[in-house]
């Protein structure tokens, strides 16, 4: 049997029993133990505080950045592997595979592509000098450096390559040591990753470390110049908020939680016309695509009833090219999900569900004997929008639920809004006012809207792919956290601090620092 190890100072080491049984999503069998029992955590985070740290810091973006490219091409080169260990492990298809490997090699060259231009600097300004008094001389100059700490990350389940490689990309770069907590059950991909980058040496001494198994006391040796960022459900964002030692030392933790996304047709949407069909491709792809284990991916479908009949036909119609079964089978669209957690988790939801909804589409009882399978599914909420159930829970699979409504605009943001903030909202229409209203409404809801339009049906990146030029997070019910957003992921892992005095002394000492 396969024993994950964790990379703490500068080695890999093995817990101590017992340990924790990993699964080969498809055929249910074992296919890789671990644990973390015994591990010194404390000691790993004060290596990386003291080895990592300053190494980091002293190198130039420019410097960090050729690290994150070499890490981005050796995820690359190794994409036949790690798709194989994500089939087995996660049971993705090699498609949905590909999206997390890709996803996770793309975003480590974005990031090695900002810290170019980025330059030969160590240090960033932000903004201009100050005025601060009536002389010209005195000003304040606000300056950006990163944190002298840890940044602890801790990842979920489903995207167990990009998830660590996006949350590396930004921290790195930032001058920040990591030390990754993957989610345990899909473990075996995080693993390799780190694997690759170490026996290639792309990693200074203590600037990256890895926990494979449970995070164990982990918390309890936190500073106050470490940070924390999280992906995972949000209650158990709740309790790591709220660890007395990370409550007594301040440490800022972001979040990436639960969010029930949406797409919302427009009522001026003809069927037939391209947005209907950009609308009817996205939200189906967001159904079947990695069996719906997507932080984005869409869960409430607003349609308005005039358009009912046409948008439910129209969806079924795609819905059916779906292929439930073996992903290691090429015809596959859609394999099980990752852990038979998630499994029984999805079919209480979708009971819930449908107390209050009718399954107009998919069969849940039609899935293979063994795996961790659930049948695609669509549902609608008649008299709909006060199926509290709808707003309130995230069923995290293959399932998602039409919710018929007027097609008025202000409507529509109050519907959505019910979800309490979310990642990500798509709205298609051609009707600029409409939209106006229906985009402006949404926005203190959510990190990220797309437009979808006749202008735009055949170019757009997609609802659910997360773009690291763009912000990834959400308010409320979404964490209220946020990555990504080109520099502006960066701007976690560094402290602001304004610095006061003469304007020429300034501009000399820190224009050096920035030069
Ligand atoms: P989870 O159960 O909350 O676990 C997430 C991570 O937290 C795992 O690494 C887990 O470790 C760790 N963890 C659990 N308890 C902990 C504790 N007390 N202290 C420190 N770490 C702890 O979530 P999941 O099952 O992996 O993911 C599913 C959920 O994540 C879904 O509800 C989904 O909405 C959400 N999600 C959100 C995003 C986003 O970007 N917003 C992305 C993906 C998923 P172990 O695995 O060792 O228990």
């Amino acid at each position: 049997m396969r024993i994950l190890s964790s990379y703490l100072e500068d080695r890999w080491q093995a817990g101590q029993a017992p340990n924790s049984t990993l699964y080969n999503a498809t055929s249910e069998e074992a296919c890789a133990e671990v644990s973390s029992k015994g591990l010194d955590l404390a000691a790993a985070l004060a290596y990386a505080r003291t080895r990592g740290g300053p190494t980091l810091r002293a190198m130039t973006f420019a410097q960090r950045a050729e690290m994150l490219a070499a890490m981005s091409a050796t995820v690359h080169e190794n994409r036949e592997e790690l798709i194989a260990m994500s089939v087995e492990n996660c049971g993705n298809t090699r498609k949905d595979a590909k999206f997390d490997i890709d996803g996770a090699s793309g975003t480590l060259a974005y990031y090695a592509g900002l810290g170019r231009k980025l330059g030969d600097k160590t240090f960033l300004l932000d903004g201009d000098q100050v005025r601060i008094s009536r002389s010209k001389r005195f000003m304040g100059q606000h300056i950006l450096s990163p944190r002298l700490g840890v940044a602890v990350h801790i990842n979920a389940f489903n995207f167990p390559a990009w998830n660590l490689a996006e949350k590396a990309a930004a921290a790195l770069l930032a001058g920040v040591p990591v030390l990754s907590k993957p989610a345990t059950a899909t473990a075996t991909v995080a693993e390799r990753v780190v694997q690759l980058w170490h026996e290639r040496d792309l990693l200074p001494s203590g600037t990256f470390s890895l926990l494979c198994g449970s995070a164990g006391d982990l918390l309890d040796h936190v500073r106050s110049l470490d940070c924390i960022v999280f992906t995972g459900s949000g209650d158990t964002a709740a309790r790591i908020r709220g660890h007395a030692n990370v409550v007594a030392r301040n440490v800022p933790v972001n979040v990436e939680a639960d969010s029930l996304n949406a797409a919302v047709l427009g009522p001026d949407v003809e069927p037939g016309s391209d947005t209907f069909y950009m609308f009817i491709a996205e939200v189906s792809h967001e159904i079947t695509h990695r069996a719906g284990q997507k932080c984005t991916a869409v869960r409430r479908i607003l349609v308005p009833e005039a358009l009912l009949t046409d948008t439910v036909e129209a969806l079924k119609d795609r819905l059916d090219g779906a292929v439930l079964g073996d992903p290691n089978e090429s015809a596959t669209t859609v394999g099980p999900v990752s852990t038979p957690a998630q499994q029984r988790d999805i079919s209480a939801g979708v009971a819930k569900l449908a107390a209050c909804a009718e399954r107009v589409w998919g069969d849940p009882d039609s899935i293979p004997d063994s795996g961790f399978y659930v049948a695609p599914q669509l549902f609608l909420a008649r008299g709909g929008v006060d199926a509290s159930f709808v707003h309130d829970e995230e069923i995290f699979g293959p399932v998602a639920t039409i919710l018929p409504w007027s097609g008025d605009a202000d409507e529509a943001v109050d519907i959505v809004a019910r979800g309490g903030g979310g990642l990500v909202t798509s709205v298609f229409s051609d009707d600029l006012a409409w939209s106006q209203k229906v985009l402006f409404g949404l926005a203190p809801w959510h990190g990220r809207i797309l437009w979808g339009s006749a202008k735009v049906h055949d170019q757009s990146t997609g609802h659910g792919t997360v773009m690291p030029s763009l912000v990834h997070g959400g308010p409320g019910k979404a964490g209220g956290g946020e990555e990504l957003g080109g520099e502006r992921g960066l701007r976690f892992y560094w402290q602001r601090t304004a610095i006061q005095g003469d304007t020429s002394l300034l501009k000399r000492v820190l224009g050096s620092l920035d030069a």
